[in-house]
């Protein structure tokens, strides 16, 4: 595995793959990485000739008083899982960004409800950043997890929108033995703060088995200790919530018939 840290020989070592026939596969990250990310690294290598996983905390999708400062970030133990999952090249730029960077992607339908009304701005710093990443790598596949499933709608959406030649491929989120959904954010917790947590993927499993999902799963979080509601929306088939468990920002989401 080759660690590139520079995007214009990323762009044209991926150049050389593409003459050469292969088939290019894209995982973008931001690191500290866990499980969820390592089965879409796991499902790539089986798909494609060559896997480029990439490592870029991106700024611009942080608002300013969010966590960009204390994301995780531990290049060493993501590179042991890059290796494992035997990936081709870690892509793990230390800017992308010029400093007189003026250029930005905006989806303005499925991005600004949710996550969108919380974090304004937060989707155009990811399909800027998606784009950005899609035109070093210029991947025939890139994978992104269900979990996030606002992003990959949106991100499905700028693919289509603006004719992106790369297929967008969402796989299933995964969870930790207690349900957790797995989240660079988790680490943030307590050991109190995570049995708290645990309460959200059971109370989305058991909302969307009620007459109305939102307004039951409302109800229960009020009477749940050490978690916030942010939001609980129905979005493309599935119920999604966002939720605080102390400072940390919790998101997940089931399937939900319409
Ligand atoms: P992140 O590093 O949090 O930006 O996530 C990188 C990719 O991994 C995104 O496509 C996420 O949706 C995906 N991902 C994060 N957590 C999980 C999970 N628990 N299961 C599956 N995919 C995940």
């Amino acid at each position: 595995m080759r660690i590139v840290s520079d995007p214009k020989q990323m762009q044209s070592l991926a150049r050389r793959w593409r003459a050469a026939g292969d088939t290019i596969a894209l995982v973008p990250t931001m690191g500290a990485l866990h499980r969820g990310h390592e089965s879409l690294l796991t499902t790539a290598r089986q798909r494609a000739t060559r896997v480029v996983a990439s490592i870029y905390v991106n700024p611009t999708q942080f608002a300013p008083h969010e966590d960009l400062a204390k994301y995780p970030r531990d290049l060493k133990a993501d590179a042991k899982i890059c290796r494992r999952a035997n990936i081709d090249v870690l892509f793990h730029p230390a800017n992308l960004y010029t400093a007189d960077h003026s250029t930005w992607v905006e989806e303005s339908s499925l991005s600004q409800d949710l996550c969108g009304r919380t974090r304004p701005g937060h989707f155009r710093g990811v399909t800027t950043v998606v784009l950005i990443l899609l035109n070093i790598v210029q991947p025939d596949l890139a994978f992104f997890g269900q979990k996030d499933a606002q992003q990959v709608a949106v991100i499905t959406r700028m693919v289509r929108d603006l004719y992106v030649m790369t297929k967008i491929i969402s796989l299933p989120t995964v969870r930790d033995e207690d349900g957790l959904a797995f989240s660079s954010r988790n680490r943030f917790l307590t050991v109190a703060q995570r049995t708290n947590a645990q309460v959200l993927p059971q109370l989305l499993h058991l909302a969307v088995a009620q007459k109305n999902p939102v307004l039951w799963f409302q109800r229960e979080l009020k009477r749940r200790p050490g978690l916030q509601l942010d939001y609980v929306k129905k979005f493309n088939g599935h119920l999604c919530a966002a939720v605080w468990v102390g400072t940390t920002r919790l998101i997940d989401n089931v399937p939900c018939p319409a």
